[in-house]
């Protein structure tokens, strides 16, 4: 009997725990292993059945697929390698021949990171397209916990083996550790629980700022967490470019990312590391590094306060954008396109109540290059950011640090001082005796870091309006707002319809009206459960 137009009512049985529908075009796929719904979608280029007609005819009916047992219950260990097993021929017998490689894009994977530096955590974030990533939090946790044999948490790879490295490091949690509740308590008498505050929220939010103004003295190889949730194919980009890397950490993670990922995406990361494809292109990546280390100049840094340079802007930007605006409407050319610039942007922009209506696509076509010194912590929110092009040099002690002014106004700055400057010591006689790459996991993250930032004026929005937000952590928030003082010099009615930038100061607890909102939103949630 058939249940629907297309299937008889054996085969909606077998059907229906793979989607969530069986008679709308439109439908998710679920319990379903990666490997499958990656060769599901890639057949679309190729038939003109229905996705759920061939889920049927070529996997769940063929048992040569071996589908039984891949998309089988809960299974052992051992179950499970012999799935892994078949997921790989499985893969080789439905896309060879016609696969290419965003086919690998087709599944996914969560993958954890635990007791990575910061550094590392920086490298495996730094990919912009296909990976999402989430960290631990510096403002949210504290990170002077010890691990289970007791010590703090930083990385002492075999390669950092120096007299001099695991005293300063150990000086400088034990800094932050000693702080942690003076600070906060500092924090507290500044800022009493006001009236309707719950203790929860104005807790949460004065410990939040002690952690904030504490978070510089955390060195660079302070251990931290991530979840990664990505594609095949940029986990395979990933881990090549992982084993390229110059730091033994993060090739170790290379082999460890692959390891673990080979576990359940096979088919989609075997390259990222074989013979042919992925140890060449990684070790075409480390010349290629080495190489042009020995073609840059290199000069003699002097310590300086944090700065962003606009260092290029199309002057004929506002023009450029008013056309791709006026284009996607018309029937002429680009080169046809004209208007009243101000009549245009009003009409584009007309409407727009919060930061989270997006700024139209023609303002990409407004391209800021940025030069930005500010400490690593900062470095470390922004870098975050993937609709751009940005890169960084080497965290050193050259650039000088921030001591966080809301710390020396309660009068606790001096520990501060002396504890980054006993890293600064530190760090010069590691970069002596085991190179500038090494060096930099003895630096606290309250030194400066030099990096560019190459974006168009969407992100600029983007970026401006979410970093500039009061909540957010004044260091970054200072960056942001300078980021956008910049357009705004040079592009002032462009940068004038960016609504939603604060650029005010503030000398507040940043996340008190956060907190004040969840517990709005814990109390409306409570109110629906009873
Ligand atoms: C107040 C605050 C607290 C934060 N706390 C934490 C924290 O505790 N831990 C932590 O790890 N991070 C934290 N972040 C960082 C945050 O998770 C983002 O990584 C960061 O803000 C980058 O923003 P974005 O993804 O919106 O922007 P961009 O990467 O600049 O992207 C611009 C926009 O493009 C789109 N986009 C880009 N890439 C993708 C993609 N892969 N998938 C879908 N859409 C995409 C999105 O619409 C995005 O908003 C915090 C940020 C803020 C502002």
């Amino acid at each position: 009997m058939r249940v629907n137009a297309q299937f008889t009512e054996a085969e909606a049985e077998a059907l229906g725990r793979y989607f969530t529908n069986l008679d709308r075009p439109v439908f998710a796929l679920r319990n379903l292993p990666e490997v499958v719904k990656g060769a599901l979608f890639s057949r679309y280029s190729r038939t003109e059945k229905s996705l759920r007609r061939v889920l049927l005819d070529e996997f769940i009916n063929e048992p040569e697929s071996g589908f039984e047992r891949l998309a089988g219950g809960p299974a052992s260990t051992d179950d499970d390698m012999v799935a892994v097993r078949r997921a790989e021929e499985f893969y080789e017998r439905v896309l060879v021949g016609y696969g290419d490689d965003s086919v690998a894009e087709l599944a996914g994977a969560h993958v954890a990171v635990e007791e990575a530096s910061i550094l590392a955590a920086k490298a495996l974030e730094d990919s912009r397209i296909g990976i999402s990533p989430l960290e631990k939090s510096t403002r949210y946790v504290r990170f002077d916990r010890p691990g289970r044999d007791g010590r703090y948490l930083y990385h002492r790879g075999l390669e950092l083996r120096h007299s001099d490295y695991e005293p300063a490091a150990d000086a400088l949690f034990a800094t932050y550790s000693r702080l942690v509740e003076p600070v906060t308590s500092a924090i507290r008498e500044k800022f009493p629980q006001e009236e309707g505050e719950s203790d929860r929220a104005w807790k949460s939010a004065t410990r939040a700022k002690a952690l904030d103004l504490l978070r510089g003295l955390l060195p660079a190889g302070t251990l931290t967490n991530l979840g990664l949730f990505g594609n095949g194919r940029a986990f395979e980009y990933l881990i090549t470019k992982m084993a390229a890397h110059e730091l033994p950490e993060c090739r170790q993670l290379a082999t460890d990312l692959h390891r673990e990922l080979s576990l359940v995406i096979p088919a989609f990361v075997r390259r990222a590391l074989d013979e042919k494809y992925g140890r060449p292109s990684a070790e075409r990546i480390a010349g290629v590094r080495d190489a042009m280390a020995s073609l840059a100049r290199r000069g003699e840094p002097a310590a300086t306060t944090p700065a962003v340079r606009l260092v290029e802007f199309d002057p004929d930007a506002e023009r450029k954008v008013v056309q791709a605006a006026l284009f996607p409407n018309s029937n002429l050319p680009l080169g046809e396109q004209a208007g009243d610039p101000g009549t245009v942007l009003d009409t584009l922009f007309a409407g727009r109540a919060n930061r989270r209506q997006r700024a139209p696509r023609a303002l990409e076509h407004a391209q800021y290059l940025f030069e930005i010194t500010a400490n690593f912590g900062a470095y470390r929110d922004l870098h975050r950011h993937r609709m751009l092009t940005q890169d960084r040099q080497s965290l050193g002690t050259a650039l000088g640090y921030d001591l966080p002014p809301g710390l020396e106004e309660l009068g606790l700055g001096g520990d501060f001082a002396s504890a980054v400057e006993a890293a600064a010591t530190a760090h010069d006689r590691l970069e002596r005796d085991l190179g500038a790459a090494l060096a930099q996991y003895v630096v606290p993250i309250a030194f400066h870091v030099r990096w560019y930032f190459r974006a168009n004026l969407r992100e600029v929005f983007h970026l401006c309006e979410l970093r500039t937000t009061p909540q957010g952590h004044p260091e970054y928030r200072w960056v942001a707002q300078q980021m956008f003082l910049r357009v705004q010099e040079v592009h002032p009615r462009l940068a004038g319809y960016a609504r939603f930038v604060d650029l005010g100061e503030r000398d507040e607890l940043e996340r008190r009206a956060s907190e004040r909102r969840m517990d709005e939103k814990l109390q409306a949630l409570d109110r629906k459960v009873r």
